[in-house]
């Protein structure tokens, strides 16, 4: 299977840099080709604003998503786009690995899903082309990420709540939107509160889930 991950951490040794490479390594060595997008690494540029658009179907006033769907259907994105969406298009699978800040994703991974999830790549709307009819449809996608919190505190009687559940607005209004089918996410809680030992137990679970691709 052909697997993108899609790596938002800014320090390759962190914690989040050791899981992305444990899943390059054991995908690899299991026969699965992998390629990367390490978004701090290449300085991915993480607003979608008016530069995106060199030629613009209405200079007068900006619409970003009139903009996106002229873009798409001229071919005229630009560069660091276009290698995400060519990434895209050749992946089975999609891995999103982050370290969850303010119960979400950092900012250069939301700045990537709106850049690169574009009208005509992931979905069609004005043709209802969503969800199961989205353009993503044959492909999956999950969520790897690390939090700081233990995981009772993200639990649905903790005070944060039930992470996963909070995640729908990026498991379904975001993949299953775009015709993604969603895997199980894994999520490493309690990052900086564990030893080493319970870290390196978390991460023979996630081999595994590595092993069932
Ligand atoms: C802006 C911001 C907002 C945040 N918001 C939230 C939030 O809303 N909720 C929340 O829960 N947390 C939050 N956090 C905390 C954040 O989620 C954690 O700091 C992060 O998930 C830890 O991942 P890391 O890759 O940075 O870990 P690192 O700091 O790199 O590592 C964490 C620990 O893992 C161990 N470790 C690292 N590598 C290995 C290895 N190879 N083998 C064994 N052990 C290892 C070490 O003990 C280390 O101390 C926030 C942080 C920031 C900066």
């Amino acid at each position: 299977m052909n697997v993108f991950i899609v790596f938002a951490h800014p320090e390759p040794t962190s914690l989040n840099g050791t899981i992305k490479d444990i899943a390059v390594k054991i995908l690899k060595n299991n026969g699965h080709e992998v390629k990367i997008s390490d978004l701090y690494g290449i300085n991915f540029k993480a607003v979608l604003d008016q530069e995106d658009f060199a030629s613009r179907k209405n200079p007068e006033s900006f619409n970003p998503m009139i903009e996106q769907v002229n873009a798409v259907a001229n071919g005229t994105l630009p560069q660091d786009i276009q290698d995400e969406v060519e990434k895209l298009k050749w992946a089975d699978i999609l891995i999103l690995q982050f370290p969850v800040w303010w119960s979400s994703m950092p900012a250069i991974l939301k700045g990537w899903i709106d850049r690169v999830f574009l009208p005509g790549v992931v979905h069609n709307m004005g043709e209802g082309k969503v969800y199961n009819e989205g353009l993503l449809n044959g492909k999956k996608a999950m969520l790897s990420f690390t939090t700081g919190s233990p995981q009772e505190l993200y639990s649905s009687e903790g005070p944060h709540g039930d992470l996963n559940e909070a995640f729908r607005s990026i498991t379904h209004t975001i993949f299953e939107f775009a015709g993604l089918e969603v895997m199980p996410s894994f999520g490493l809680y309690g990052a900086a509160m564990r030893s080493e030992e319970d870290v390196k137990m978390e991460l023979e679970k996630f081999k595994q889930v590595l092993n069932s691709i």
